[in-house]
């Protein structure tokens, strides 16, 4: 059974009206117009906590495993099913060959989408839906990287046209995470001139999914359409399990 705890559903509202404020001046002193899309990262925490989340308005979620995932949306089929068109569901986490296909028929969005032996495998998956997977290409921001998730800048525009050019695709716009160690503004900044020549290409892929916890305002100001968010609404997570 899914059962959501009084108190912890005040305390989640509390915190996501916390950041929602932060969201509000963040776009305020930004000069923008349009708040940007918030995706509520609900990984490590359990399927009541994304019930509840839902339930109070957050009209999107993230997830960053495959086997959590998959055990979500088993539990929302079985008792939520209201809950299983909305919520909108991205996958933001690594993302393995082998369970690209799985995933992509979990999700609305993949945006995590960084190599091109993933596209005929999202290809492929995107080909079984009513409508074409919807993707984001991750973008590697860390200067001298070690090609931990994210194409590197050099190769970003190969894959894109690659993604592009695949039928059960629909090419979004970019994903990045900011590098630790450096100023998420200059991190940033590098992603803002990055989207510009991609824009260039595909203009009609304008969702730039940036920011955290710690730097969505940094986000706010250089354009991001969503942010991706966990710990300041949720708590802080287990190191590992
Ligand atoms: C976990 C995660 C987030 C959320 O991070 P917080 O700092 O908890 O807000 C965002 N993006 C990605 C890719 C993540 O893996």
């Amino acid at each position: 059974m899914i059962e959501v705890d009084d108190e912890r559903r005040a305390e989640l509202a509390t915190r996501l009206e916390q950041v929602r404020e932060r969201i509000t001046s963040a776009t305020r002193d930004a000069g923008r117009d349009e708040e940007p899309t918030l995706v509520v990262v609900t990984k490590f925490f359990p399927v009541s906590d994304l019930v509840a989340l839902a339930e109070l308005g957050v009209t999107d979620v993230g997830e960053s495993r495959e086997q959590e995932l998959h055990e979500k949306v088993d539990s929302l089929r079985e008792e939520r099913p209201d809950l299983l068109k909305a919520p909108t569901r991205h996958f933001i986490g690594q993302l393995q060959s082998k369970k690209a296909k799985r995933v992509a028929s979990l999700v609305d969005v993949v945006q995590s989408l960084d190599r091109p032996k993933l596209v005929p495998l999202l290809d492929a998956a995107g080909a079984e839906r009513d409508t074409p997977l919807e993707v984001l290409l991750q973008v590697d921001l860390e200067e001298n990287s070690q090609g931990r998730g994210g194409v590197a800048p050099a190769e970003l525009a190969a894959l894109a046209d690659e993604v592009a050019q695949a039928s059960g695709l629909t090419l979004s716009g970019l994903m990045a995470v900011a590098p630790r160690g450096e100023e998420p503004e200059r991190a940033f900044e590098r992603l803002a001139a990055l989207r510009e020549s991609f824009l260039a290409d595909h203009p009609a892929a304008r969702v730039l999914s940036a920011g955290m916890s710690g730097d969505l305002e940094a986000a706010v100001k250089i354009g991001a359409t969503h942010l991706r968010v966990g710990s300041a609404i949720l708590g802080s997570r287990p190191a590992a399990r």
